[in-house]
């Protein structure tokens, strides 16, 4: 989960709702300008994404992003379907090792911890990087720390009597033992075809696009935009035609080091969208016509939670937004982050419930019921503002209040135990697991739409 786990991120910026207010006390102060690189410093871990290009070595790197999913509801109405997917972001870096890196879980017991932790969190020159943000003494706080700062911050933290503990020992390691094991899945993939239970390139995951857009007459690969380094914004579309129908949004990886959500799409396409399951849910239905600045987000170009100049004033986040706005038929907007097992909906920049609180709250329990269903693992279900803490710029606050009313975020595994770095023998069960969820929701936009 990202400070702002909700929010469509791109380089150097978030997506912006209208509605927020003034930037969050001790969010940081200075403008580093970091667009040459379009990802800043203190995200060094998309980096080391799946998308670690074959170029490794080279003094730079090429890294992706992210992925979109669109499926137009309408389609499901006459046996079509939609499901668009899309590459944004894009970055060159310079190569980064994490030898020494740690990662803590940090626990809090008072409100007056928290706010040391956020003092801990503006202090630049530690170069931090919080997987999971101080909010609030009751949430944990996960933190990776750079070699150099490892010492001065366990320091710190038992200076103050504040507990932690080691997620991560060396970072390094982790990521050493990832590239193995998705070089020897890349070897079995010559043979066997494409292997949903590996991490993969940009490169591979491109591939798997047009390997299904070849393969069904329905899938199509369309463009929506370009990246702010000049990249493409593929979307997959699923559909047998028409246009204008009833839709939804599924997108995955918004925040590129949630790996898990881009390998989770790639499989909820393919086993999910395209598989027999889809074809029951189908069966069952009838046939019919139908970042301003906020709290939670950053000032800080280089942040993850920079909220930029102005509202969607990123690239990446105005062709999204310039197409579901044409478009203009979206039922739902549906996206996939990791990590923390939390299906949140509206609102994350102000704490009032939603126009539809009764009936997001229930359908988001009984999808994580279905979740639950397939291997037990537990999702907690609220709005953001109260299940994690106020934050601006989120991407379903945005679709909500332009009149997608079923928004929700999803945080897939798992509760910090790997964090971003699931092991990729957790991909195939989370996505799963996630499918059955979606499908629970698809389910009910669905009857609604007759
Ligand atoms: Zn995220």
């Amino acid at each position: 989960m990202d400070h702002n786990s909700s929010n469509i991120w791109a380089p150097g910026g978030v997506i912006q709702d209208s509605l927020g207010s003034k930037p969050q006390a001790g969010a940081a102060q200075a403008l580093i300008p970091c667009a040459l690189e379009g990802v800043g410093k203190d995200t060094p871990l998309e980096l080391l994404l799946p998308w670690l290009d074959v170029t490794v070595g080279t003094p730079a790197v090429e890294l992706t992003g992210t992925l979109e999913w669109l499926m137009d509801v309408g389609a499901w109405t006459d046996m079509k379907l939609v499901l668009l997917l899309s590459a944004l972001l894009g970055a060159s870096l310079g190569l980064e090792t994490f030898v020494g890196d740690q990662v803590l879980r940090v626990k809090t017991k008072n409100e007056e911890q928290v706010q040391q932790l956020q003092l801990l969190e503006s202090l630049e020159h530690l170069q931090l990087d919080f997987w999971i943000n101080p909010s609030a003494p009751a949430l944990p706080v996960d933190v990776r720390i750079p070699a150099a700062s490892v010492q001065s911050v366990k320091a710190f933290l038992e200076s103050h009597g504040i507990e932690y503990s080691i997620l991560i020992e060396d970072l390094q390691d982790v990521l050493d033992k990832e590239k193995q094991d998705m070089a020897k899945a890349a070897q079995r993939e010559r043979s066997a075809g494409f292997d949903f239970g590996t991490y993969h390139t940009l490169d591979d995951i491109y591939a798997e696009l047009d390997h299904l857009a070849s393969e069904f007459s329905f899938v199509e690969k369309i463009q929506i935009g370009q990246s702010y380094e000049g990249r493409p914004l593929y979307v997959l579309k699923f559909s047998t035609g028409g246009s204008n129908r009833p839709a939804i949004w599924l997108d995955a990886g918004i925040h590129s080091r949630e790996w898990v959500t881009q390998a989770s799409a790639l499989w909820i396409a393919n086993k999910g969208f395209l598989g027999q399951q889809i074809v029951d849910v189908l069966d069952s239905l009838p046939q019919k016509p139908g970042c301003v600045p906020g709290p939670g987000a950053s000032k800080n170009p280089c942040s993850d939670s920079y909220h930029g100049p102005s509202a969607n004033s990123e690239v990446e986040v105005r062709s999204v937004v310039d197409f579901i706005k044409s478009h203009g038929n979206f039922k739902a907007f549906l996206t996939l982050h990791s990590y923390s097992q939390l299906l949140m909906y509206p609102y994350g920049y102000k704490c009032t419930r939603p126009a539809d609180y009764a009936e997001l709250e229930s359908l988001g329990r009984a999808a994580a019921n279905a979740i639950k269903s397939v291997y037990g693992t537990t999702f907690q279900v609220g709005p953001i503002c109260t299940t994690i803490y106020q934050a601006s710029g989120g991407s379903i606050d945005w679709a909500y209040d332009n009149g997608i009313k079923y928004s929700f975020a999803f945080e897939l595994r798992d509760t910090g135990r790997f964090g971003f770095l699931l092991p990729a023998s957790q991909i195939v069960p989370a996505a799963s697991e996630t499918w059955q969820g979606l499908r629970r929701i698809l389910e009910h936009v669905l009857a609604r739409q007759g």
